[in-house]
């Protein structure tokens, strides 16, 4: 049975002291007896103030470099994550796709990197609107997906996160339809299976991103394929963010 995981990317928002604000006030709200796993991605420098007041939240990073040191100005190590406590790291993410250049080949090799020290990659894939409207999603998530897992073994990818996340569907209000975010998320699965095996697709967690709001996670959640969310902008309030798990516990 694959437990839910629902995450709140909080992208370039929240200052450490905000960040701190609203962990204090989730983790009052936490029992950690929920069926599902809560988490945040935060900053870098929001990091440290979000693991020392998180019980029972996950505290993701929201990026990282494959590198472990070196000559790379403005970049995070994964020893440098490991050190402050995080446990899961997001990649690939589509705006970092779009404006920083991160490629399938990156995710790759970062995935490897924080496996190596014990963290759990979320990694983002999905089409643009124009590659929708072309027909072209399948091909892109396959393509996606090959790319982002070369060189990660089964037990890996078995332990690992996929949010599938159409960018038509990011910060635009307009959501995949459960039909498609169902399909697209299947898809992941069946592809996992096609390049690994049945037992890794059965155990790799797949969420849905795009426009995930309290009114509709309950939606996605139904979906036999799909295991959560990975929210951006309705994970920002803490008023918000408790409804999604209140729509979820
Ligand atoms: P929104 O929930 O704001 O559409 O953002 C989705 C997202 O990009 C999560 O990674």
């Amino acid at each position: 049975m694959r437990k839910p995981i629902i995450v709140g990317n909080w992208k370039m928002n929240k200052t450490p002291r905000e960040a701190e604000e609203f962990m204090v006030a989730m983790e009052a709200y936490l029992t950690g007896e929920e069926k599902a796993d809560y988490g945040v991605g935060a900053p870098f420098v929001d990091l440290d103030a979000c693991v020392r007041n998180a019980k029972h939240l996950i505290v993701a990073a929201e990026n990282c470099n494959e590198k472990d040191s070196g000559a790379f100005t403005g970049e995070v190590s994964v020893p440098m994550l490991k050190e402050v406590g995080i446990t899961y790291c997001i990649i690939g993410h589509s705006e970092r796709r779009t404006y920083y250049n991160e490629t399938d080949e990156h995710c790759a090799a970062k995935a490897k990197r924080l496996f190596a020290d014990g963290i759990v990659p979320i990694l983002c894939i999905g089409e643009t609107e124009a590659q929708y409207d072309a027909g072209e999603t399948a091909d892109v998530i396959k393509s996606q997906l090959k790319g982002s897992l070369a060189g990660l073994d089964a037990d890996e990818v078995a332990r690992m996160v996929i949010a599938y996340e159409p960018i038509w569907a990011i910060g635009t209000g307009k959501s995949a339809d459960q039909t498609i975010a169902e399909n697209c998320c299947k898809l992941v699965r069946d592809t996992v299976k096609e390049l690994y095996d049945e037992a890794t697709a059965e155990s790799v967690r797949i969420q849905y991103g795009g426009s995930v709001k309290p009114e509709n996670i309950k939606s996605y959640m139904a979906c036999p394929d799909i295991d959560g969310a990975l929210i951006g902008g309705a994970s920002l309030k803490v008023d918000s963010f408790k409804a999604i798990i209140d729509a979820t516990k």
